[in-house]
Order: structure tokens, then C-alpha cells, then sequence
């Protein structure tokens, strides 16, 4: 089939090299000409294990990147609208950028020519979008733009993939979602049909909520294993210990039970913020929501008060940061909890001597001023203490580079690494 992929960020790259892979031909839009034209250089704007080696494949046969949505969208069948939702101040979704695509997309399906205008074509949000969006906000501005010639069908296909994970995660999904009536679900579940994997159809609605509620459980299962983290430090009881057993209970799984210094990316925290700000515009205050993130914003400055407890004053003292990608495998930065940690050192006068394997650059958009270097052994050389912030695997090797501190002070928020001199600490152990 013929595709157009609106927006080519981690979801819109991924998914669209993935159709490619699976067969169909795929024309990706951005609005960024520095993406597509990346994009037809066959480099991927994101990093993404295995991304480069398949986009390398498809580009320039099935796969094609423009700034053009006519170009895009009048030779597709289907196109998948995969722009950015961000948390508006009040943490509600910001819908401007859907709402901008959708304007375009009908725009651009008001081009077709009178042989073309009658032929069916779908279009289908991939973006997480809170429950009514896509009938309330994006099918009427299609239509409102002469998007609809009686033929435009309008579905909802939420994305559950993990990013440093998303091309296995997209080619092997545990399930498939599509909302939308019966023959906008069918034709987009023919792009999946080589994928051996059930398709739940249901409504658009239920689709855009599927989404949520998957989020918010698992951001959930992290503030809780958190939370219960909290209690067993005060305790002296090993919260891994406790979740490692618990996780043995099929009703419970082992997976998103790692306490730690919480979760960040694009995801968690602004789909369970804009899930909050919905309950609340229908008058539902929505409490354990509400706890999820309290929890998961405090956990950071867990951080700082064990470090102050170590350290009473890191005035123009050199503090190590081990990790600023929001976790291992990416370079995505988005709700890192690294940038609160880093920005509280700053406030308190100290010398943030920073390291991660991929995400230094987009870190150094966020804060141009702090060190950063090339190895986890240069951050750590003279540092009077270190924060272990993200799950590296190279992190977990680390331990005569310890050695090169001034003094060994090591705060771990993801339980990387086990020191059998100095200080070391765990966050909820
Ligand atoms: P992103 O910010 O990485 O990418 C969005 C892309 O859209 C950018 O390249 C941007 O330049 C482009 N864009 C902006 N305005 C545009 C316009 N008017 N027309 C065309 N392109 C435009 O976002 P992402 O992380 O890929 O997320 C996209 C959506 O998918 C969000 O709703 C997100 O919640 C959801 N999602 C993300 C993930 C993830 O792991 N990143 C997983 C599942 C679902």
C-alpha cells in the first residue's frame, strides 16, 4: 500500500521504515527540512538501534522523506499522523501541532484530482491523543479544510513501542490497536497483515484511552515500586529483593518494578498529565494519577537530599553525573530526570561534570554551561561525588574509575553498580 507519514520524530521514522520493511511504499513529511532531508540521506534523525541499517535499505525505493504534503498525501491510500503532543503549561495536552497536520493533511486531500477524488483514504492518528480528540478535533478540521468527499476515512492507531527498543517493538508488538468504523480498522489493518499479531478493533475513542491507561499503569507500577522503595530504605530492607519476589506473581510481572530515581521521556509524564487534566475539565479529580506523579517528581531530589547528607554544601564542589538520556539505549532527553537533578546542583553552586554515552548533545541545548565529557572515567576524575541517573550498561562495569575521585561519594538512582569502599548508596536500598 501507499503510505504518508506526518511528522518524522521517533514514532514517525520508526513506523514509517517499518511499512517500508513490511512491504508498503512510504512518503514521510516533516516540517523540518533538516529531517527529510537526513531522512533521504538514509541517516535517521533519531537514534534508534537497527534504524540506520533498515532505513538504509528502503530509502530512495520504498521510502522517501518531503516537506511537501500534497506530494505525500496525494499519492498515498492511508496517512498516519505522527506530530508531537507536549504538555501545554497546565500539563493538558497541547493539541496545536495535531491540529496544524490535520489542517494540512485536509488541505491537501482537498488537491485530489477529480479522477483521484473518489478513491478511499484514511487518515489516522498515531499520536497520543486524549479520548475525543480524534473525532472532535482532527476529523472536523479535515473535513472543515475539504477533506471530505464522502471517502475520508478518519481511524485511531495508538503506538506502544519503547524507544531504544521501537524497530523490534513495531515489528513485533504485543498487541495492535485500531479504532475507528469498520472500513477505515480494515484497510488500516492490511498494513499490519504480515505482522503476526491480533488486532484489537474498537472505536476511536477507546483506542485514544487504550493508549492512556497502558501509560498510566506502567508509570504507575514505577511510583509505586518507588514508593515501596522509599518505606525499605528507612527499613534497611532491600526493595529489590522485594520486587524481584513479588514480580513472580503472574497477576503482578517483574517488568517496571525497578525503584529507582523515577521515570521521565516523552511519554509518562505528559500522557499521565494530560489524562489528569481531562478527569479534571469533566470534574473527576483523579487521585492515584495525581500520586503517580507526585511521586515520580520527588524522586530526583531524593538524589540531592542523600548527596547534601553526604555533602552538607556542594558549593564549587565537582559533582559527577553518570547518564542524561531519560534511560539507556537513546538520546532522548525529553523529562530526563536528569535535568532537575542537574538544574538543583546548579542552584546550589556546584560543578556539574557530566557524561553520557549519546544524549551530551541534546543535554547541552538544556544546560550550555556544564562540563561535559567523554567518558564516564573523565567526569568522575577529581569529582567529590557522583549521581548515577541513567541505566547505561557501561555504567554497571565502572569501578577503578571510582578511584580517580577526590573522594568516593556514590549516590546510584538505578542501581548500576555495587562499591565495596567509599560511599556508596542507593536511592531505595
Ligand atoms: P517527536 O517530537 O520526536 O517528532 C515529531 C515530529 O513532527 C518532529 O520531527 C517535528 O519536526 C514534526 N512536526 C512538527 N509539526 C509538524 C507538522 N505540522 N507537519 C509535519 N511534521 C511536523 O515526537 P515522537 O516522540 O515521535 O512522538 C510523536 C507522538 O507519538 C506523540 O503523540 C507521542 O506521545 C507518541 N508516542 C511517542 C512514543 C515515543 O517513545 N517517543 C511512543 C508512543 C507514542
Amino acid at each position: 500500500m501507499n503510505v504518508a507519514i506526518i511528522g518524522t520524530g521517533y514514532v514517525g521514522t520508526v513506523t514509517g521504515t517499518c511499512f517500508a520493511e513490511l512491504g508498503h511504499n512510504v512518503v514521510c513529511v516533516d516540517v523540518d527540512a533538516a529531517k527529510v532531508d537526513q531522512i533521504n540521506a538514509g541517516i535517521p534523525p533519531i537514534h534508534e538501534p537497527g534504524l540506520p541499517a533498515l532505513l538504509k535499505t528502503h530509502v530512495g525505493k520504498r521510502l522517501r522523506a518531503t516537506d511537501d504534503y500534497n506530494d505525500a498525501i496525494l499519492n498515498s491510500e492511508v496517512t498516519f499522523i505522527c506530530v508531537g503532543t507536549p504538555s501545554g503549561d497546565d500539563g493538558r495536552i497541547d493539541l496545536s501541532i495535531v491540529r496544524s497536520a490535520s489542517t494540512s493533511i485536509g488541505k491537501a486531500l482537498a488537491e485530489r484530482s477529480a479522477d483521484a477524488s473518489h478513491t478511499y483514504h484514511v487518515v489516522v492518528v498515531k499520536s497520543t491523543v486524549v479520548p475525543g480528540t480524534t473525532d472532535e478535533v482532527v476529523a472536523p478540521l479535515i473535513r472543515a479544510n475539504g477533506g471530505d468527499a464522502g471517502v475520508v476515512g478518519i481511524a485511531m492507531n495508538p503506538e506502544f513501542l519503547r524507544e531504544g527498543k521501537a524497530v523490534h517493538d513495531f515489528m513485533n508488538p504485543d498487541k495492535i490497536v485500531i479504532g475507528g468504523d469498520a472500513r477505515a480498522v480494515d484497510t488500516v489493518a492490511r498494513l499490519y497483515e504480515k505482522i503476526p499479531c491480533e488486532i484489537t478493533r474498537t472505536d476511536t475513542r477507546t483506542a485514544e484511552m487504550i493508549k492512556y491507561a497502558n501509560n498510566s499503569f506502567l508509570a504507575t507500577k514505577i511510583s509505586f515500586a518507588n514508593e515501596i522503595g522509599n518505606i525499605c530504605k528507612k527499613l534497611g530492607i532491600d526493595v529489590y529483593e522485594v520486587m524481584s519476589a513479588i514480580g513472580k506473581d503472574f497477576r503482578i510481572s517483574e517488568q517496571f518494578l525497578n525503584a529507582g530515581a523515577g521515570f521521565g521521556g516523552s511519554c509518562f509524564p505528559k500522557d499521565v498529565k494530560a489524562l489528569i487534566g481531562r478527569a479534571g475539565e469533566l470534574g473527576y479529580d483523579p487521585l492515584l494519577l495525581n500520586a503517580v506523579i507526585m511521586i515520580n517528581e520527588e524522586q530526583p531530589m531524593r538524589m540531592i537530599e542523600l548527596l547534601t547528607n553526604r555533602i552538607r554544601d556542594v558549593r564549587n564542589r565537582r559533582i559527577a553525573v553518570l547518564g542524561l538520556s531519560f534511560k539507556n539505549d537513546t538520546d532522548d532527553i525529553r523529562e530526563s530526570r536528569s535535568i532537575p537533578v542537574i538544574r538543583e546542583l546548579l542552584n546550589r553552586g556546584a560543578t556539574v561534570a557530566a557524561y553520557d554515552p549519546l544524549a551530551a548533545e541534546n543535554m547541552r541545548e538544556v544546560f550550555p554551561d556544564i562540563l561535559y565529557c567523554d567518558s564516564a572515567k573523565s567526569a568522575l576524575e577529581d569529582a567529590d561525588a557522583c549521581l548515577i541517573m541513567t541505566e547505561w550498561a557501561e555504567f554497571g562495569s565502572l569501578d577503578q574509575e571510582f578511584d580517580a575521585m577526590r573522594e568516593i561519594v556514590v549516590i546510584d538512582g538505578r542501581r548500576m553498580v555495587s562499591l565495596d569502599r567509599g560511599v556508596y548508596e542507593g536511592i531505595c536500598w
